[in-house]
């Protein structure tokens, strides 16, 4: 950390603060500027308490923190792509992957005829959710655990890997029994206490960024997960609030480029939440491809027309080989790059 002091300080003030900074762990290394006098806290600031209590000394203008608050989820710490076994797919690393299925579970047929099509459309790892976060207590709250067997029923009939929520630490276990991967919503991407507990449940995490979650605090989030155990954290950008209301959220494609960049971990999109409505999905993938996402999730329902939740922006699930036929392509042309950390580390 760097100690920026007022104008002026007297060698008293300076030799008070370096006494601070050593006495909290650090090496102070004093430099004397022409305008101003700054101390060089030589140390690991994630070991050692911060030295940003300093500022509240009359003598301190600024304390600047020098390293990154995550570690574990850095490209410092593991400069290789992180890469994945999800159910019979891999991801990360050159592996592309498309998760694909219906916003909530419905009824068995409904959650059986979205995981043929899928299937159709080469998708081998399929999303549903049983537990749904709704903004109104009045919405369809999903089917629960009757939910989780007919994903553990699709899952031994079909071999498909299973992404669902968790909304709660009651019903980690649950999920767990039948999810390869337990989603964490948008709403949850800051409630430490579920990450914590979530991390410790032997699956792989796929963490929402929240919509009003800054990338600093989502590479924390996915820190978390990883501190408490979780080593398969999938990071996914599902849009975030803005001004603009022609979409639903806006799809924030500098934030993959910036996790890709900062971290080893997958990052993946959901352009179904941003796009709101169906027609715009697929212009919406096509950006998150072009900017180096490792995969895709995206909602895919038998019949938009009467889904229980985000009717608007489910793509019918026929027309699924469609959508990836029209992706594979650019796929082909970008995922290669993704195989190399060196290119991922310097987007
Ligand atoms: C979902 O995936 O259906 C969902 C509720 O997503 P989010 O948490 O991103 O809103
Ligand atoms: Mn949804």
């Amino acid at each position: 950390m760097i100690i920026v002091f007022k104008p002026h300080p007297s060698d008293a003030d300076i030799a008070q603060v370096a006494a601070k900074v050593v006495e909290f762990g650090y090496e102070p290394r004093v430099i004397r500027g022409v305008e101003l006098t700054v101390i060089a806290a030589v140390g690991d600031e994630i070991a050692h308490k911060s030295l940003e209590t300093l500022v509240s000394l009359p003598v301190v203008e600024r304390v600047i923190p020098i390293q990154k608050k995550f570690k574990l989820a850095s490209r410092e710490f593991h400069l290789a792509n992180t890469i994945q076994q999800i159910g019979p797919e891999k991801l990360g690393g050159g592996h592309f992957l498309t998760i694909a299925g219906p916003c909530s579970i419905e009824s068995r047929q409904q959650l059986r005829t979205a995981v043929q099509d899928c299937l159709k459309a080469g998708i081998r790892v399929i999303r549903g959710g049983a537990f749904k976060p709704r903004t109104s207590p009045y919405d369809y709250q999903g089917m629960g655990q009757a939910g989780l067997d007919l994903l553990a029923e699709v899952k031994a009939e079909f071999g498909v890997g299973i992404v669902t929520e968790v909304l709660s630490s009651n019903h980690i276990a649950q999920v767990a029994a039948v999810a390869d991967v337990l989603q964490i919503g948008a709403r949850n991407c800051q409630n430490y206490s579920l990450l914590e507990q979530v991390a410790g449940a032997g699956r792989a995490v796929l963490l929402k960024r929240g919509m009003a979650t800054r990338i600093d605090e989502w590479l924390l989030a996915a820190e978390y997960l990883i501190v408490h155990g979780c080593h398969n954290v999938i990071l996914c950008e599902r849009g975030i609030r803005t001004f603009e209301t022609a979409t639903r959220f806006t799809l924030d494609v500098s934030a993959v480029a910036i996790a890709k960049r900062e971290t080893h971990l997958p990052v993946i999109v959901d352009p179904s939440h941003p796009a709101g409505k169906a027609s715009l999905v697929l212009p919406l993938a096509r950006a998150a491809i072009a900017v180096g996402a490792d995969g895709l999730i995206v909602e895919a329902h038998p019949n938009p027309s009467e889904a229980c939740s985000d009717a608007a922006q489910q793509i019918p699930s026929a027309e699924m080989p469609r959508f990836m036929a029209a992706l594979q392509p650019l796929i082909d042309l970008c995922a290669p790059a993704n195989a190399n950390a060196a290119e991922g580390a310097a987007r």
